[in-house]
């Protein structure tokens, strides 16, 4: 990262305040590990905001995928049907074990999985005679995907559902909250995220018997035994009790920080819809938390997202290219792939504006001038 001093970031962290006491208290009762109160506490707050019976919090939201995959039983050779609008990270985990991601294309209305590529894709892999063995479902900057119909061709296949909510912690699909509609729901601490433990993860579930299963993965799949007895393969993936004090205080303040990545967003269309910038509406029944405001450029305005990007980087304003689509990352090269290149054209024309909740009015007058100056 450029850091200069008074740098604007595209998504900094920001305290609530209260993450000191957590942590403070968790110093003086020498709780300094991957157990102490602070584990249960956020695991607590998390069922408490998101409606969710169970929650395991963990050390990246990428280790949550990893066991949430693990736990729906998808094996070495195994095929995942998953988004290709998409952070590395959200796929990394199904080639972690072995198995092969099939690349599924967004639709226009949330750039989310598209249900009807879905379905053509799952007919595909059906006449080959291969059943996917899992759909790992992206909400990307924090819109919710169109979960009804993404969910009937789910259930009408039988595949089950992994929600890589990473993006989308307080984002609302029908009144309740992303991460809860498929059987394992996935969410991220990272530094850059909404929230932050600085760096973390969390599953959540109403399965009881998943959720013990995912803590006993999580914590080297140690055996109730005297001495370290381990029947199965299992990592280190339980978060620090320091973290999840910082998650405690972050939970205190969640609802304000959607509330404020609302009113950035809602600034910056404000300010820039009539000037060839287009924004991303949210649908009827969704709310999303904003994570990241996106924009496209009209291609009138001649204008590629990386002379934006650089104009913004001269004034020390740090903005990014939306997610590459992953069919085309190296590490992919020969994927299976289901769609019509639109994340490939989204990718082209758009850009993620500062988007953080702890920007200042004069930090969004900045950009709002920096934008309109490189468009002269
Ligand atoms: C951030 C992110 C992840 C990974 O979370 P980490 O906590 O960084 O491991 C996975 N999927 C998506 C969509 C993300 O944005």
């Amino acid at each position: 990262m450029n850091y200069r001093p008074g740098r604007i970031f595209l998504s900094a962290p920001h305290m609530g305040g209260h993450e000191k006491n957590y942590v403070q208290k968790a110093l003086e009762d020498n709780w300094v590990g991957t157990s102490g109160p602070n584990l249960p506490g956020l695991e607590h707050d998390i069922c408490q905001h998101t409606n969710a019976r169970h929650a395991v919090v963990l050390n990246s939201g990428t280790a949550a995928l990893h066991l949430a995959l693990r736990l729906v039983g998808v094996k070495p050779g195994d095929e995942v049907l998953c988004s290709t609008f998409a952070p590395v990270a959200s796929a990394n985990p199904i080639l972690y074990l072995g198995a092969i991601p099939v690349f599924v294309e967004s639709e226009p209305d949330t750039w989310n999985m598209c249900p009807a590529t879905l379905e053509q894709a799952i007919e595909e892999r059906l006449k080959t005679g291969r059943k996917p063995a899992c759909l790992l479902l992206v909400h990307l900057y924090g819109m919710p995907a169109k979960l009804n119909e993404i969910l009937k061709v789910a259930e009408r296949y039988a595949i089950p559902v992994v929600e890589d909510a990473a993006e989308a912690l307080g984002s609302r699909y029908g009144g309740h909250q992303v991460g809860t509609f498929g059987r394992f729901g996935v969410f991220s601490f990272s530094g850059n995220k909404i929230i932050t433990t600085s760096g973390g993860g969390a599953l959540i579930t109403e399965e009881q018997e998943a959720a013990e299963r995912a803590l006993y993965l999580a914590t080297q799949a140690k055996d109730a035994a005297l001495y370290a007895r381990h029947a199965q393969l299992g990592y280190n993936y339980r978060l620090s009790n320091i973290s999840a004090g910082i998650g405690r205080g972050q939970m205190e303040v969640l609802e304000m920080r959607v509330k404020q990545r609302r009113e950035v967003f809602n600034f910056y269309r404000n300010q820039l819809q009539h000037l060839g910038f287009e924004f991303v509406a949210e649908p009827k029944n969704c709310f999303a938390n904003r994570w990241l405001t996106t924009v496209l450029l009209d291609p009138e305005l001649g204008k590629k997202p990386e002379d934006i990007i650089t104009a913004l980087e001269e004034q020390n304003i740090e903005a990014a290219p939306l997610w590459k689509p992953l069919h085309q990352q190296p590490l992919h090269q020969g994927c299976l792939y289901y769609g019509d290149g639109l994340s490939e054209r989204l990718f082209a024309r758009g850009l993620c504006l500062p988007s953080g909740s702890n920007l200042s009015d004069e930090d969004l007058e900045k950009v709002v001038q920096s934008l309109k100056r490189a468009l002269a």
